[in-house]
């Protein structure tokens, strides 16, 4: 009998999450990675801070410290619960597991992030996917229908939502927390970039989780995310928390992030002032569909994502083809918003393809 008989079929017909090996030269925006690394002297005093970091020892849980300068920079309520993962993604992965009682269901937008219904899996939940309108927007009917329905115990919902750019309408989202019997997760990986937060709300309603990230605002490579909602059912969650679950190099090199604001500030206002210049330039090819976006991405539907998929990689840039992760996606390309630079070297692809002559 070979080994892999041992192994959960349904793991066995997964594929490992691909990350692309990027060769030298490319201009990366497939991630929503920030371009904008340390200059000389922040990478100078960030690395004293990091030889002082004691990692002889396990790291305190809540890191540090770090929990509360994150409700402190971020205006987490004080009444608020929190948990912290080694990413949002071990945060979705850590809500999951807490809710995934036998038969229990998991429910999310369509299309959105792929984690959730991986997550389901993983932890043997029944997934309902309820899909989003042709144009992106919230099918408030369908999904309140649905919830009726299901009675799912945990439903996710990003906000701004990924891999289509648009925010929901507040309305909207709030009416499926007033509903929903079970645990709403208000994913907002995005908030910087986004004109809303349900963070304010975070500890008033005890079935309301509003998770976020560090990823986005530049420090992907970190692994930092924070979650917050009431405190009687974050302290459930913190008992699926894996303990030293934070690493002291993370710690010590978020808590050096916070303080230095502005160069967070001043990057997501950057990057939100080239989305609105991308977008608008968009406007200019007919052959273009661009959706709205609150995150530091766009993503446009174009006659052939293929052609437009292949020609980027021929002039080195690469981004994140749609076409074939849901049928509404159907030759759609994500372009992460990077340096004015490297969006100009899209829109050169861009008019090369669609231009007039
Ligand atoms: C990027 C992203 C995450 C994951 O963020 P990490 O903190 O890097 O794990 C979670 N949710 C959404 C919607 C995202 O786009």
């Amino acid at each position: 009998m070979s080994i892999l008989e041992y192994v959960r079929p349904e793991i066995r017909s997964m594929q490992a999450y691909q990350v692309a090996a990027v060769e030298e030269g490319f201009i990366k925006l497939d991630a929503m990675e920030s371009p904008y690394a340390y200059v000389d002297e922040m990478q100078e005093e960030l690395g004293k801070q990091l030889s002082q970091a004691p990692i002889n020892l396990y790291p305190v849980p809540n890191g540090d410290g770090l929990a509360e300068d994150l409700r402190a920079a971020f205006d987490i309520p004080p009444n608020a619960g929190m948990i912290l993962g080694n990413g949002s993604d071990e945060l979705i992965d850590i809500v999951t597991k807490a809710l995934s009682k036998e038969g229990a269901t998991l429910m999310a937008l369509e299309p959105s992030f792929v984690m959730y219904a991986l997550s389901a899996k993983l932890h043997r939940m029944r997934y309902v996917g309820v899909s989003l309108n042709e144009d992106f927007t919230l099918d408030l009917a369908a999904t309140l229908a649905a919830i009726e329905a299901e009675q799912p115990a945990l439903i996710f919902i990003a906000y701004p939502n990924n891999p289509t750019g648009g925010r929901f309408e507040r309305a909207d989202v709030e009416t499926i927390i007033k509903t929903a019997k079970g645990v709403v997760v208000v994913d907002e990986a995005y908030s910087a970039f986004s004109s809303d937060t349900f963070m304010d709300l975070a500890g008033q309603y005890d079935n309301l989780i509003v998770m976020r990230t560090l990823s986005k605002i530049g420090f992907a490579g970190l692994r930092v995310g924070y979650a917050a909602g009431a405190p009687i059912l974050m302290d459930e969650m913190a008992k699926v928390v894996p303990p030293y679950n934070m690493n002291q190099l993370s710690i010590v090199a978020a808590k050096f992030a916070l303080q230095y604001q502005p160069f967070i500030i001043e990057n997501t206002e950057r990057l939100k002032a080239e989305r609105e210049r991308v977008r608008t330039a968009l406007k200019a090819y007919e052959q273009i569909e661009d959706f709205p976006s609150e995150a530091n991405f766009i993503t446009i539907r174009v006659p052939d994502s293929n052609l437009l998929f292949d020609t980027l990689k021929q002039n080195k840039i690469l981004v994140k083809h749609l076409h074939n992760a849901h049928p509404l996606l159907a030759n759609c390309v994500r372009l992460t918003i990077g340096r004015p630079e490297d969006n100009q070297a899209v829109l050169a692809v861009i008019e090369q393809l669609y231009g007039r002559t």
